[in-house]
């Protein structure tokens, strides 16, 4: 178990640039790692729906998408 638990803590040294706002659990405050779904939603937000690996706890957030590939 101890073996498995550090493989796990060290197995993300670096974060993923898309998520540098990863949530974490209201309720265990375990850290989110990937989203269960996501939807896209009216003036350029969207949403994902978040399931705890831990506490089987599952939420919603929302984010604004940033027009980060708009040309102009
Ligand atoms: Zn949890």
């Amino acid at each position: 178990m101890s073996a498995l638990a550090d493989l796990v803590s060290t197995a993300t040294p670096r974060p993923d640039p898309r998520g540098c706002d990863l949530p974490t659990c209201p309720v265990c405050a375990d850290s989110m790692i990937a989203a269960e779904a996501s939807a896209y939603l009216a003036d350029n937000a969207i949403s994902y729906l978040w399931t705890c690996d831990t506490c089987g706890y599952g939420f919603v957030t929302k984010h604004a998408v940033k027009s980060r590939f708009a040309c102009n």
